[in-house]
């Protein structure tokens, strides 16, 4: 059955049924819809085993939720959809906007081949729509904190939209005539790591959780990664199993736990925003003076790269940090910081070396995100930590794990030390004889790296 009455809802980065506008668009123009997700192999390649595992398990949440009725499909969507969209006679297709650098070229291939089909963009995964926030000029922000206001007098026209999978009446797809070949949500990969649960339904119930025993306190241990002390929705804003509005109408009022809570969801918009903008920066320094900046990649380089991969650098912190990534496929916010410091400014090697390890084994490895959360940390970014600011991997881990149960929890060889001295197991009086002596001096390579930036 062929209708210009159907809609067409393809999903991306926005896996849920709750606070849909797509769902608010396709319902105005259509009394029936078609759930649809496109398996792209030129997104499914980059995503490596952990963030492919993780969408497929929400892919089957939302199948769930749509009463089994989504309609999977591998390949180009420039292909695909309009040939769906065709064998339906659907009058348009509704997605919300993707601002990333290859999501935007591929929409523009398929609104072009859609012909006369509509091609309709509802909200995004951000607050603010990417480049909808500039100076008065016109001209981008390039620093966090001016941009921050501006955002800040946005969000309150961030309502969540009222919807739920009854929104629409989501047409069977085996009612399609012709057209691509459904296909069935493909086994998860092998995986070496724990996941987080996936789908709308875990992200709801850790998000709620979280409220209920941590928003309030967030402020003070947002810092500590001994502590279960920060949301975890980074993967959920990341497959959109919540939107970050939903997350918002939650962290109101003035409180320090949630003022706080929302500065972090506007450095993510704010990173958004800067790729948006600057999408050459997701590769190359934002600031180009470290151009000539010397930096390590022979062959030592690649030993020192892969202790540091491996969690075997003698820094009890740095190498807990590693660990969790490899264990986990999410690392504390603080960690990120200082595995990141430590790369660039004591091993002084490429920070998109870094960033390219952190895509590999990152649940919610995400391009904005990651590409300036390195180039903040390697000061080439954006408001960047000034290049001088060099953490200390010891007293990182002494401030923020005082206790020591970070380490223990994911250092083993190093169980037998009590307290915060596990951050310095070589000053224990039997130090452990499986755990490696620091790599580097960090003294000395703090020096080097400040040399090396002076004769920039
Ligand atoms: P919470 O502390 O609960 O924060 C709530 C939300 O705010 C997060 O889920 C996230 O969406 C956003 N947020 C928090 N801090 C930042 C930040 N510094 N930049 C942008 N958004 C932020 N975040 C990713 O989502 N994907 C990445 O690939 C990523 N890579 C990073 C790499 C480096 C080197 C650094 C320093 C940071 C990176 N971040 C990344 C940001 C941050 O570390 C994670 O968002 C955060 O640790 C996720 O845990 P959470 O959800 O419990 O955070």
């Amino acid at each position: 059955m062929a209708s210009e009455d159907t809609a067409v809802v393809w999903f991306r980065r926005d896996l849920r049924v709750r606070d849909q506008p797509t769902f608010l668009a396709a319902r105005e123009r259509a009394g029936r819809a078609l759930g649809l997700f496109v398996l792209d192999p030129t997104l499914l390649e980059p995503a490596g085993p952990r963030r492919t595992a993780f969408l497929y398990r929400c892919l089957r949440a939302l199948d769930d939720d749509l009463g089994g009725r989504l309609l999977v499909v591998k390949g180009d969507p420039a292909d695909v959809v309009p040939k769906i969209a065709k064998a339906l006679g659907a009058g348009s297709v509704h997605v919300a906007a993707d601002f990333g650098p290859y999501g935007r070229q591929r929409d523009e291939a398929v609104e072009k081949a859609l012909g006369d089909v509509e091609f309709v963009r509802s909200g995004s995964p951000y607050v603010t729509e990417p480049g909808s926030i500039t100076k008065s000029d016109g001209d981008p922000y390039k620093v966090f904190t001016p941009f921050s206001r501006e955002w800040a007098k946005r969000i309150g026209d961030a309502t969540p939209a009222d919807t739920d999978a009854k929104t629409l009446s989501w047409m069977d797809p085996s009612d399609k005539d012709g057209g691509p070949r459904a296909v069935k949500v493909p086994d998860d990969p092998k995986l070496d790591a724990e996941l987080p649960e996936a789908g709308e339904k875990a992200a709801r119930e850790q998000w709620e959780a979280f409220v209920d025993e941590h928003l309030t306190d967030y402020d003070e241990m947002r810092d500590r990664p001994d502590r279960p002390g920060t949301s975890r929705m980074s993967v959920h804003l990341k497959y959109g199993t919540v939107h970050p509005r939903t997350l918002l109408a939650d962290a109101r009022g003035n409180g320090k736990g949630p003022t706080s809570f929302r500065n972090e969801i506007c450095f993510r918009d704010f990173y958004a925003h800067v790729l948006w903008w600057f999408p050459r920066s997701a590769r190359e320094n934002f600031d180009p003076k470290f151009a000539s900046m010397k930096l390590d990649t022979g062959k030592d380089a690649q030993q020192r790269f892969a202790r540091w991969q491996e969690g075997r650098t003698g820094y009890p912190a740095i190498d807990a940090a590693m660990r969790q990534l490899s264990g986990e496929a999410w690392m504390h916010n603080r960690m990120r910081m200082a595995v990141a410091s430590f790369l660039v400014k004591d091993l002084h090697l490429p920070w998109w070396w870094g960033a390219t390890h952190f895509m590999n084994l990152l649940v919610d490895g995400d391009l904005a995100s990651n590409q300036h959360g390195w180039q903040w940390a390697a000061g080439t970014g954006t408001d960047a930590a000034p290049y001088f600011r060099v953490f200390n991997p010891v007293t990182q881990g002494e401030r923020f794990d005082p206790q020591g149960d970070y380490v223990r929890r994911w250092v083993p060889e190093l169980a037998g030390i009590e307290g915060k001295k596990v951050h310095q197991p070589w000053k224990a009086d039997e130090p452990p004889t499986d755990y490696p002596e620091p790599m580097v001096d960090h003294k000395a390579e703090r020096q080097e790296a400040l040399d090396r930036f002076n004769a920039l």
